[in-house]
């Protein structure tokens, strides 16, 4: 299947060009390396907090085995059965609901002795957090052991019939972005979203064969660098060149997260894209974001990074002109059609021709250049001594 693609929630503030010289009032880079292992991170490489579900007013969740609800601060028991239990639960200004009955606390803690327990539509591993926010919403977070998780990611990401060693490498990069996203979010609520804001997880229910056995393959190896874990980043397809990190985000420049040539995606359904929109389109789009002029005329991609991808998209009205950073525009089109920042554009008839190379934003692993290269006989270690040069596996 075509999966969506790990796409970082700070694109929004992806570097702005014409502010370089403004750089006293940005916030500091965030970090691209951790030492592992911490003194007291053992938990943080073994256990994954994702959220499942954030500002929700409510969630269903079913139990098919003997289960306890205990209060996170305490641990106090508030609740338990033997299963199968069904209930709907809803956030309350005095606590949180379940089924008729409210508990006084902002946070609990479902588990069982069963295999998993289904929230939504949804199977999960592991145990379920709900807690309330402020605005009276729930945010469900599955804390669930390592390996699980990636399982969990694999078939979504990637796809079962991929060749195995593709699938091996795809299992070291996701989990060593796990348990670095575990290690830097360490005093936040939860670590990882579900979605391609980190990488997309589907529970239990997705479990592959393959992808498993990918996983148990590679089980608890992660990347470092000079005995630092990183964020390994991956995308679909670089389109020929991945990016450098730290000129797509406002990050700490990495040694390993440096762009390179990749001819390995070449050809695959994703190398090359086109999109076609009328600038009156582009107009509305740039005025449901913010950016209220009228009368588009023009737009240009000038400003471009050492790896081809455009930084700054110029935006010319009839009155005036808007310079926006590319990252947010992309965000604005759509990351699905407007693929990747490696493109150009005609504007011909009033219409905007767009004609790209990848999908996604081109730093670090290269999915579909991992498979290809797979196919070619690279083993897994090669596939990711060639994304992430330098670079040494590592057991947690
Ligand atoms: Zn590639």
């Amino acid at each position: 299947m075509i999966s969506k693609r790990h796409v970082c929630y700070w694109l929004l503030l992806v570097f702005y060009a014409p502010l370089a010289l403004a750089r006293t009032e940005d916030p500091p880079l965030l970090p691209t390396s951790f030492p592992l292992p911490l003194p007291q991170a053992e938990e943080l490489t073994r256990a994954v907090h994702v959220a499942i579900f954030v500002g929700r007013p409510s969630v269903s969740i079913r139990v098919g085995d003997p289960f306890e609800i205990r209060a996170t601060a305490d641990q106090r028991l508030i609740f338990q059965g033997k299963g199968p239990f069904e209930a709907s639960i809803q956030a309350q200004a005095q606590g949180i609901q379940v089924n008729s009955e409210t508990y006084e606390v902002d946070s609990f803690i479902l588990s069982t002795k069963g295999e998993s327990i289904q929230v939504g539509t949804k199977s999960y591993r592991g145990q379920i957090r709900i807690a309330k926010t402020p605005q009276n919403a729930l945010t469900v977070v599955n804390e669930v052991d390592l390996e699980e998780y990636v399982k969990g990611v694999l078939p979504v990401e990637a796809s079962a019939d991929w060749p195995m060693e593709s699938l091996k490498a795809h299992a070291v990069v996701s989990r060593t972005f796990a348990v670095f996203k575990m290690i830097e979010k360490k005093s936040e609520p939860f670590a990882l979203r579900d979605t391609v804001l980190s990488q997309m997880y589907g529970g239990s229910l997705v479990h592959q064969q393959a992808t498993d056995q990918a996983v148990e393959a590679t089980r608890g190896e992660v990347l470092t660098f000079k005995g630092q874990i990183f964020p390994a980043y991956f995308h679909a397809a670089c389109g020929g060149r991945t990016a450098d990190a730290d000129l797509i985000w406002p990050v700490e420049p990495h040694p390993t997260l440096k762009g390179r040539l990749c001819h390995f995606c070449q050809g695959t359904k994703h190398y090359q894209w086109t999109l076609e929109i009328p600038l009156a389109g582009v107009e509305e789009v740039m005025q449901k974001n913010g950016y209220p002029a009228k009368n588009l005329k023009h737009l240009s991609f000038l400003d471009r990074d050492a790896s081809g991808r455009v930084r700054t998209v110029t935006l010319e009205y009839a009155r005036s002109e808007v310079n926006i950073p590319a990252g947010d525009f992309r965000t604005f089109l759509g990351y699905d059609r407007l693929r990747s920042l490696k493109a150009d554009v005609e504007i011909e008839n009033g219409r905007a021709k767009f004609r790209g190379f990848g999908w996604g934003h081109g730093v670090g692993f290269c999915q579909w250049g991992a498979r290809g290269q797979a196919e070619l006989g690279k083993s897994y270690q090669e596939i990711l001594q060639f994304y992430f040069p330098a670079s040494d596996l590592t057991r947690t």
